[in-house]
């Protein structure tokens, strides 16, 4: 019966018009009545307006970069640096002038990019690097493969673990302990793909002091909430345009010169992803003019509602929740993400009942490096076209499996 979660936050009723108008741009939505798209931090769906973008591209001046002498080329040539600034617009870039943006396959390709082409020219002997092992192993493994192969060469450089409290935040009080003279390097997530909360960058920086170049994976923040580098004093971010509303195989990697993160990627070359930039430009553009600010608040209302009704149910546990609903926990920080287990059914079983009533949820493991949750789960991921009546009919049919306590 809905009375037994139907009591959550306050929502943002004002909200409500906007949100209704963006959700009927998103085709695959409408096509598709009755199904609940809840995997957002998997991959996002696209708006007609990427979709057309893609098409008006592809069918009125489709052409390689850099070497035609020809309209299309010259203009796709064009684009590409257009879209390098939007980019750098995007990310309140302070510095447009000083900054590199490159483009790459997806966030775990510009991890990678930044490991092979930046840091490894970048650490000598006896420097230090933290690394956050219970995030997205794409945020652990590129950065453990870069020191591996500096020891090869006979590099020594210390490897430190994020400290996690146990609320899985970063432990922005242990922090300070592990930095050194010779740390010059520390990856972070901005929004974690499991937990959903927001990791705190500004106490990693005050953490790590000013000269530590800090790289921000930012896969679950871009096209949710705004991504401000001048406010989060970073050097390095990267993103997938998949989970910002535009195509798969395309994403970027925004590089500060402050902090001597600039770099030219080795190899340079080969013909670019064109319409995966043409889709991501469209993204943007489409991501500000609904406004992110209040994408941020929709999700965060969402999965507020998402997590307070679940909190209302005995047989479920919210991961990493521990702080739970006080004035000021992580729930209000909680972008959209919600990770849940059921304390009879599995993970699996519960991702099949759940594909059986039509919601698309994430179910298993989390593609953490390590020091993670080591049992599966059920992730809800929510965008700004899922409604309050997808939180409530899920939280329905969740109910209905609460075998009490
Ligand atoms: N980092 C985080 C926090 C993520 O959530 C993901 C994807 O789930 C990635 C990195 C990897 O992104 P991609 O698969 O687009 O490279």
């Amino acid at each position: 019966a809905p009375a037994r979660y139907n009591h959550g936050p306050a929502f943002p009723d004002d909200l409500r018009p906007w949100q209704a108008g963006l959700r009927e741009q998103f085709p695959i939505l409408t096509r598709h009545p009755g199904h609940s798209y809840l995997d957002s931090a998997a991959t996002s769906q696209k708006p007609q307006a990427v979709l057309d973008a893609v098409n008006d591209y592809l069918t009125s001046g489709n052409a390689n970069a850099g070497r035609g002498t020809y309209p299309w080329a010259n203009r796709t040539t064009a684009l590409i640096e257009q879209v390098r600034h939007r980019v750098r617009e995007f990310l309140a870039d302070p510095e447009p002038d000083r900054s590199g943006v490159h483009f790459v396959g997806g966030t775990t390709d510009g991890l990678r990019l930044i490991a092979r082409d930046w840091l490894v020219h970048h650490l000598r002997d006896g420097d230090e690097i933290i690394v956050p092992f219970a995030d997205h192993s794409a945020n652990a493994l590129p950065w453990q493969e870069a020191v591996d192969l500096l020891g090869r060469q006979g590099v020594r450089v210390t490897v430190r673990a994020m400290p996690y409290d146990p609320a899985h935040d970063y432990d922005h009080r242990a922090l300070p302990e592990l930095v050194t003279e010779r740390t010059r390097f520390i990856a972070t997530t901005h929004v974690h793909h499991v937990y959903g909360g927001d990791m705190n960058i500004g106490r990693i920086r005050a953490a790590v002091g000013p000269d530590v170049v800090i790289c921000l994976d930012a896969a679950q923040s871009v096209g949710h909430l705004p991504v401000s580098v001048a406010d989060l004093d970073v050097d390095f971010v990267a993103f997938s345009g998949h989970k910002a509303m535009a195509l798969p195989g395309i994403g970027a990697v925004w590089a500060a010169n402050r902090r001597g993160a600039a770099f030219v990627p080795a190899g340079w070359a080969g013909t670019p992803n064109t319409s995966g930039i043409v889709s991501l430009h469209a993204a943007l553009d489409w991501l500000q003019a609904a406004g992110v600010a209040d994408v941020a608040r929709w999700t965060v209302a969402l999965g507020a509602r998402l997590t307070d009704g679940l909190s209302r149910l005995s047989a479920y546990e919210i991961l990493g929740c521990q702080r739970s609903l006080a004035a000021d926990s992580p729930v209000q920080q909680r972008h959209g993400i919600v990770t849940f287990r059921h304390r009879d059914i599995g993970s699996n079983d519960l991702g099949f009942i759940l594909a059986a009533e039509g919601f698309m949820v994430r179910a298993d493991g989390h593609c953490q490096a390590g020091g993670g949750e080591k049992t599966t789960s059920v992730r809800a991921s929510l965008h700004v076209y899922n409604t309050v009546e997808e939180v409530d009919r899920l939280l329905e049919v969740l109910a209905g499996l609460d075998t009490g306590a």
